[in-house]
């Protein structure tokens, strides 16, 4: 019944049918966070889509290897592999080991992608347990000619492996010629490099660095874009079937992935899809830690940020996510997550409808239920038509809303049930479910206070007692002890505790 997937591929600029280089296995890579401070809104959205993504190709019947890792090293301040570590900084100024920085925001990071609905991904390799062989990928783009080692560093040759017909830019689409004119002015600080557009595959330590390790070249640590070419290889392979991350990592991050193990011995673009998802902004205005502009993940489940008038949980946060296709960018203020808050709940009161969805006792099937199923059968595939379509959330939602209207009215008119199948009605709540719940990710969340409902069933308990209606006042013991509460009738009044039994 479903079509098959397409996604688009960043590296061809075209949508492409999806199939697996070694069908039924897939593997996907996703770029993870930097652990050096706390993640924002924006950050998140790659954990949502890419699990999304691998809920997906489970439920199509592939077996699926999701590779998602944490940067604990190597990522510096600045794009042109100058500045100071990120960890490292951050770990000087708090007076910390840098691998308690990155335990303290690695552990926060995966707390919040897991309420956020997240499966936790098959491997969760760190740079810094990879150092062996980021060392070998370095070799082996040195002896293919593509390295060169200068006072204990070594770079990436960008303008000899683009002479041997490597097509550096191809992913981001940007021309040697172009880049290297508006980088001409910016070499000061980089005396070592060749040109301008080489980048380090592995950089020197002096004795103040703190994060170090031994290598053919002396005391370093690895590039930033080291790590995820010889960790997706590790993990993936030689080539990996999906690499994904922020439009933010397509140049030079990816870019310059490709360029690395098209420059090893793998001698391909490390993956055949490239997938890269939109920003968010903040009320019109791009979200970003250097601007100063960002909501945390935790100010938006608190509500501490001034842009919010109020907390949003995860499941709010997560549906928010994943009602914009995830190639567009998506705007965060206080009435898109209200009206966020507004399409998850619709969703979750969908499920609770289709237990109301059946046929009234005494009455019988129309003879003729095609007509009924046709329509039917038609709003539940449309449903998978989005999600088939490069994963658009956005239109699977808006089917699921289509659908859960036609759910609706079924409720309101149980006798209209007897136009439909069985076997359609039935197909169409499982597809409901399964998306809403299985692919989409979206759970029920518990949000009544058990304290206020608790006081509620005392309340009623206290009248029941004074009306004398003893059959009521056991109903509500009875209740009340199956949730491992006792109630206590005291000189005080009623007072309730926890069943020792
Ligand atoms: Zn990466």
């Amino acid at each position: 019944m479903h079509h098959p997937l397409s996604l688009y591929n960043t590296l061809t600029r075209k949508k492409e049918s999806f199939e697996p280089l070694h069908a039924p296995f897939v593997g996907v890579y996703l770029c993870g966070p930097t652990v050096y401070s706390e993640a924002h809104v924006g950050n998140a959205r790659g954990p949502v889509v890419f699990d999304v993504l691998t809920r997906y190709l489970r439920y199509l019947g592939y077996t699926v290897r999701y590779v998602r890792n944490i940067t604990d090293v190597g990522h510096l301040e600045s794009d042109a592999d100058e500045g100071e570590d990120k960890i490292s900084k951050m770990a000087r100024a708090r007076q910390l080991e840098p691998m308690q920085v990155a335990e303290q925001f690695a552990n926060l990071y995966q707390r919040h992608v897991e309420v956020l609905g997240c499966l936790p991904p098959d491997i969760q390799p760190r740079a810094s347990g990879h150092i062996t062989e980021q060392i070998e990928l370095i070799q082996e783009i040195i002896t293919n000619g593509f390295g060169y080692e200068v006072n204990g560093s070594v770079y990436f040759d960008v303008p000899a492996y683009n002479a041997a017909g490597r097509g550096y830019g191809k992913l981001s689409n940007r021309v040697v010629d172009e880049l290297l004119a508006g980088s001409r002015d910016n070499l000061a600080g980089q005396e070592e490099k060749r040109s301008p557009l080489d980048f380090a595959l592995w950089k020197k330590a002096d004795a103040r660095h703190l994060m170090q390790w031994p290598s053919p070249w002396g005391q370093g640590f690895p590039g930033w874009h080291l790590e995820c070419s010889a960790m997706s290889r590790k993990y993936l392979g030689q080539m990996s079937d999906i690499h994904g991350g922020g439009l933010d990592l397509m140049f030079p991050h990816h870019e310059c992935e490709i360029a690395q193990s098209q420059g090893s011995h793998s001698h391909t673009d490390e993956a055949r899809v490239w997938m890269h998802h939109n920003m968010i902004t903040v009320n019109g205005a791009k979200m970003s830690k250097s601007l100063g502009n960002f909501i945390t993940i935790s100010e938006l489940f608190e509500g501490t940020n001034a842009t919010l008038s109020q907390a949003y949980s995860p499941m709010v946060a997560r549906f928010f996510l994943l009602q914009a296709h995830y190639r567009s960018p998506i705007d965060i203020s206080d009435e898109a997550m209200q009206a966020a808050r507004k399409g998850y709940r619709k969703l979750m009161n969908g499920l609770r409808v289709l237990e109301k969805l059946v046929l009234p006792e005494g009455t019988e099937r129309a003879a003729d239920t095609a007509p009924a199923d046709t329509e039917l059968r038609k709003l539940t595939q449309d449903c998978f038509t989005g999600l088939n379509d490069d994963l658009n959330t956005a239109r699977c939602i808006a089917s699921l809303f289509n659908l859960l209207r036609k759910f609706n009215s079924y409720a309101a008119n149980p006798t209209t049930l007897v136009q439909v199948s069985e076997a359609a009605l039935t197909e169409a709540a499982t597809a409901y479910r399964t998306l809403v719940q299985d692919v989409l990710g979206l759970q029920d969340e518990p949000r009544a206070n058990a304290q206020d409902l608790l006081g509620l069933a005392l309340s009623f308990y206290q009248e029941a007692k004074a009306a004398k209606d003893y059959a009521k006042v056991d109903v509500i013991r009875a209740a009340l002890k199956e949730q491992g509460i006792v109630v206590k009738d005291t000189k005080a009044g009623v007072d309730w505790a926890y069943s020792e039994e």
